[in-house]
């Protein structure tokens, strides 16, 4: 029976799932990744370390869905995105740790690209705005502080690339260069409409263009594992980014379908079709994936502080000992009692902007309890995605039909159900919940020729509970306003950041 075996390399762990042709996942295997913080502001992680509990996940996963190498028909990488890495292109050997998408140290760089007027250069070629996160000045950065290393970067000595470049150079024992165009559309280096690496941005950033990989369609095979790595030559045949991975993974693959990944923060896709979309809202632009020659575009929109607001009730308050407890607290009340909590803990994103904004609670009085605070903060993060819901919708001038949850916190009910109420759409949780592996196996089978089609895959989809809007348009409206109002005066708080 034809297998597809799936690397999901994440931020803090290193995973791998066998789905077999009707995508059920039949063996799997997880190990954490160490983080490696150096000094305020700084992430790294070890890229052998990345390499060596990717390669351990693979072979455990195959072993527990009791196959062989031989047996995969094709290998499906989905990864933490922007995560930058160097490394020799003669002995393979990294130049320094991998600079994580957290890392803040190219802030200064990314400021003053922006003060010299360069911002909406960036915006326009590559949908995203000047920011620390994205790839290209962590590039600039390493070659900057390396000894030596610009000069053999400009002689051709060094390659970059983010970790599914990584992943498959170790995979073909060093043979091939790629990266997909989901991957590359997060560099700032990369026109996202033309779908080439641009001279200028590259210029800008101060990357040449010796170092980078050759940019290659998310569906379909660009190479074949070196026999030698896992026992068997096996065609790597899908390649995206993690959000994109789960867009595709939730078969949001028809403009205006949105879907909403749940964890610390929350990351939102909506599939926008065939053209650029623009933003009036700074959400950013980026490429959903492309197969053949086909590309297709998403809007994106972030929630800083989702999940972590939960994290926050646990550690930072001790009102929960387990993230899950938070739900039978918040149901032990009716509503959230008038306390309203806006988690700004490191500002606001879309479609605030501000980095001043600080956290709040509002509405507290004698009778309060902890319940309420726990309701608040899953009320939260349903409203701050329902922000972002509506610029998106703004944006692309389509509504929402219905919302595809995925992600840690989304097993929570109460939250769901709110979110609903407030979007006035079913919200649809995955029976999948793994929906980034799912998309990284299903972008694979398809490039092999597993499944004929989309719409094949589009008929192995599996909704999981689905919660209908219920709650009366009044009352909805009320609660939004109360939101708004508490948002309002969350801004601006903290004068110095
Ligand atoms: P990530 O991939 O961002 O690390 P996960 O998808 O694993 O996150 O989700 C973990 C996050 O979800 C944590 O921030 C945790 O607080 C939150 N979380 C986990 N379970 C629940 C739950 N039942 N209700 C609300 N939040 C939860």
């Amino acid at each position: 029976m034809p297998a597809i075996l799936a690397l999901d390399q994440g931020t803090t762990s290193s995973r791998a799932i066998v789905f077999d042709e009707v995508c059920r996942a039949i063996g799997m295997a997880q190990r954490e990744l160490p983080q490696i913080f150096p000094r305020s502001g700084w992430v790294e992680q070890d890229p052998e370390v990345i390499w060596a509990t990717q390669l351990a996940t693979a072979c455990e996963a195959l072993a527990n869905a009791g196959l062989r190498a031989a047996d995969v028909a094709a290998i499906g990488i989905t990864n933490q995105r922007e995560t930058t890495i160097v490394w020799e292109r003669a002995s393979g050997r990294p130049i320094g740790n991998a600079i994580v998408w957290q890392d803040r140290r190219t802030a200064d760089r990314c400021r003053q690209l922006e003060a010299d007027g360069h911002g909406e250069l960036f915006r326009q070629r590559t949908g995203l705005v000047l920011d620390a996160y994205f790839s290209g000045t962590k590039v600039a950065w390493l070659l900057d502080h390396v000894p030596g290393a610009r000069e053999r970067a400009q002689a051709g000595e060094l390659a970059f690339g983010t970790v599914d470049s990584w992943l498959i150079w170790k995979l073909t024992g060093g043979a091939v260069h790629v990266t997909d165009v989901t991957n590359a559309a997060r560099t700032l280096l990369f026109d996202i409409s033309r779908g080439e690496w641009d001279d200028q941005l590259l210029e800008l950033v101060g990357v040449p263009r010796a170092v980078l990989p050759a940019v290659v369609a998310s569906s379909g095979v660009v190479a074949t594992t070196d026999a030698d790595v896992l026992g068997a030559r096996i065609p790597i045949a899908g390649i995206a980014g993690d959000q994109q991975a789960a867009l595709f993974g939730q078969r949001c693959t028809t403009p205006g379908r949105v879907k909403n990944t749940y964890g610390t923060g929350c990351f939102l896709l909506m599939h926008t079709g065939t053209s650029v979309p623009t933003s009036r809202h700074r959400l950013l632009g980026t490429v959903a994936w492309r197969t053949g020659d086909r590309t297709e575009y998403a809007l994106e929109g972030s929630v800083f502080i989702a999940g972590a607001a939960i994290q926050w009730l646990r550690d930072g308050l001790g009102l929960i000992a387990r993230a899950e407890d938070v739900e039978a607290l918040a149901a032990s009340v009716p509503d959230a009692g008038g306390v309203c909590f806006v988690p700004a803990f490191t500002g606001l994103g879309a479609p605030h902007w501000d980095p001043q904004a600080r956290g709040a609670v509002f509405g507290i009085s004698r009778g309060t309890t902890r319940a309420h605070l726990a309701r608040a903060a899953l009320e939260a993060i349903a409203f701050q995605t329902a922000d972002i819901v509506g610029c998106m919708q703004a944006d692309a001038g389509v509504a929402l039909t219905e919302l595809r949850a995925d992600g840690g916190a989304s097993r929570n009910d109460l939250l769901l159900q709110f979110q609903a109420d407030l979007l006035g759409v079913p919200v649809v949780r995955a029976a999948q919940t793994e929906s980034t592996a799912l998309g990284a196996a299903m972008l694979a089978g398809l490039g092999v020729g597993m499944w004929p089609d989309g719409a094949a895959l589009d008929g192995l989809w599996r909704a999981g509970r689905v919660f209908e809007p219920s709650m009366a348009a009044s009352k909805v409206d009320a609660l939004k306003a109360v939101w708004t109002e508490a948002v309002s005066r969350s801004l601006g708080w903290q004068r110095d950041a």
